[in-house]
């Protein structure tokens, strides 16, 4: 767990942050928790949709079609928290409509979001799927994704393809979310991020997150020895999660949520939003530049070690696709998108 960390901006001795997927995301079960975020003095990512749907959804969630719901994510926005894209909608959208959903971002909050999260049934997605990956690896995960029936294929980085936004990304996005792994230390299990990789190149600079899809594996990752493990790694931690999924008990915020938080906040780590520790990251030595096909391959092999030995929790993906499942039954001659 060792690592020589980066100095973090007034001697913190580490630096946390969250990327919150908006995936079933409401007022009703989001706004808690982010109210307990920032009494705690955590400043994190948020995804947001900005258009609202127009055809079957995969998982659900609040858009900025919502007036309600943009205010408050202003008001985020406002208190310091990072306002990420999830895509231009809660399914696939062609070309035109990622330009409009950006175009609509940029709008609301007056700037173009500097971070971007593929979601889990977009076309438009860049490099999803067995494009994340080379060689042999890449055809593996084909093939395993073939047995377990996933239908959809990313093709947001072909220039050929309807979903095509490739140069759109890369001229009005910094950071997208490569690989995930399963360590409390994303900046040890990922030595080089960010990185921009010449072998995907629409991409600006990819990064990696820590696993916690939903509630449990986010009280898994954040237990007691974690905390004590990042702080004494001097590393950096950006955990990836599902605020919509299981945070919120019986009207209020899981107990065991809170306790952890408020215990991770007494601790003397630095609580930036996502953007914001890439950036600062960005100047350690050996990060911040181009990434070796060797590196990758370094990358992958983790990644694949994890799925294979089954450490990533995939509950909240169970939850997901009952939704999704449930959604298409209600919905007649919807396809999935
Ligand atoms: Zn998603």
């Amino acid at each position: 767990m060792a690592e020589s960390g980066p100095a973090w901006p007034g001697g913190r001795r580490f630096a946390f942050t969250i990327v919150d997927d908006t995936d079933c995301s409401t007022l009703a079960n989001a706004r808690p928790v982010y109210d307990l975020l920032q009494d705690l003095g955590f400043r994190t990512t948020k995804t947001v949709w900005p258009l609202a749907p127009w055809r079957p959804t995969f998982t659900g969630g609040a858009t900025l079609a919502d007036p309600d719901y943009l205010r408050w994510t202003l008001s985020l926005r406002d208190a310091g928290f990072e306002i990420a894209s999830h895509g231009a909608t809660d399914h696939s959208s062609e070309r035109a409509d990622t330009v409009r959903g950006l175009d609509t971002m940029r709008e609301v909050y007056g700037a173009d979001p500097r971070m971007h999260i593929t979601h889990c049934s977009q076309q438009e997605g860049l490099y999803w799927g067995a494009a994340r990956f080379s060689g042999a690896v890449a055809r593996l995960y084909g093939l395993l994704r073939l047995v377990g029936r996933r239908s959809w294929r990313s093709s947001g980085h072909e220039p050929e393809s309807p979903y095509y936004w490739g140069d759109i990304c890369a001229a009005r996005l910094k950071y997208v979310r490569g690989f995930g792994f399963d360590s409390i230390c994303t900046s040890g299990a990922d030595p080089f991020m960010p990185y921009h990789d010449p072998e995907r190149p629409a991409v600006p600079y990819w990064f990696s997150a820590s696993n916690a899809r939903s509630i449990p594996s986010f009280l898994a990752l954040l237990g007691e020895a974690n905390q004590d493990r990042l702080e004494a790694s001097g590393g950096a931690c950006i955990v990836y999660t599902h605020f919509a999924l299981g945070f919120m008990k019986g009207g209020a915020l899981e107990p065991r949520f809170r306790a952890l938080m408020e215990r991770l906040a007494l601790r003397p780590g630095w609580f930036v939003p996502a953007s914001d520790l890439l950036d600062h990251l960005a100047g350690s030595p050996g990060r911040g530049g181009a990434l070796l096909p060797a590196q990758h391959a370094r990358l992958q092999r983790r990644f694949l070690f994890e799925r294979v030995a089954g450490r990533d929790n995939h509950l909240g993906d169970v939850v997901l696709r009952a939704r999704a499942a449930l959604r298409r039954k209600l919905a007649p001659g919807g396809a999935r998108q």
